[in-house]
């Protein structure tokens, strides 16, 4: 699928970013990265820690306004951050309600339970909840507007396999039912490979675009042999970002 039209989404062309720290050196950390995400497209962006990923979506989303460059497209974006960022005081409820706009605060919100297998516990608070939970709670938080973009910040990690897979196929599921467009920054590279219509690879510090791969087999025809083999390849053409 080749998502990305005349007219995208999501657009982002960030020439420079230097963080200015008032008691150390200046750092670079993002420097010529442009790219594009398409109506209903899922694209992951990879790269080594410390790369500049997350001051990338910082950007994005307008939490961090000095960069030099343009982005267009984020408002309203769904964002799920590394660590869940629940309010421990507030039931899992109230959390996800905190994803609505005041006005849409009352909502009938029980399909969006129902469908993160979070109905049970709506009533609870996080502290009772596991790791793989909370982040399920991060994430109807994220939908509870039905964003038409989903932006994600590794949002698997310090998961077991199967919980990581479990919230995996509830994020594929959920964006293609909506056809919202995603993109996630993940190092799990196997983890992209499951899920994503275009990888893009960025460097080390400063973050720079070096490919930008698409994803043509459909999700559902992928196999490990299939995947193993697209690994193999990029670990190959890119061995300073995929382990091989
Ligand atoms: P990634 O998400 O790819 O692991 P980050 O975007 O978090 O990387 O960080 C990129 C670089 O910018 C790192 O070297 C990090 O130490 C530095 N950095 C991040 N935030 C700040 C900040 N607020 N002040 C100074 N340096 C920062
Ligand atoms: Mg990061």
């Amino acid at each position: 699928m080749s998502a990305v039209g005349a007219d995208p989404v999501l657009r982002v062309a960030i020439d420079s970013k230097w963080y200015r720290p008032r008691d150390g050196e200046p750092v670079e950390a993002v420097r010529d990265l442009a790219f594009a995400v398409g109506a209903g497209e899922i694209v992951c962006l990879i790269g080594p820690s410390g790369a500049g990923k997350t001051t990338t979506l910082r950007i994005l989303l307008g939490i961090d306004p000095a960069f030099e460059g343009r982005v267009a497209g984020a408002e309203g974006a769904g964002m799920v951050f590394q660590e869940p960022r629940l309010l421990p005081w507030r039931s899992v409820e109230h959390n996800v309600r905190l994803g609505l706009p005041r006005a849409r605060r009352g909502r009938d919100l029980d399909d969006l339970f129902a469908r993160l297998g979070l109905s049970a516990w709506r009533g609870s608070y996080p502290k009772a909840l596991s790791l793989g939970m909370q982040r399920r709670v991060a994430l109807a938080r994220a939908l509870a507007d039905g964003p038409r973009v989903l932006v994600l910040d590794e949002p698997f990690v310090s998961l077991d396999d199967a919980a990581a897979a479990e919230l995996r196929a509830l994020v594929v599921d959920t964006v293609d039912r909506a056809g919202m467009s995603v993109l996630m920054v993940t190092h799990n590279v196997a983890e992209a490979i499951g899920i994503a219509d275009r990888l893009l690879l960025v460097s080390r510090r400063p973050a720079r675009l070096i490919a930008d791969v698409p994803l043509d087999r459909p999700r559902k025809s992928r196999d490990r042999a299939w995947a193993e083999e697209t690994r193999a390849g990029l670990a190959a053409r890119h061995p300073d970002i995929i382990a091989v």
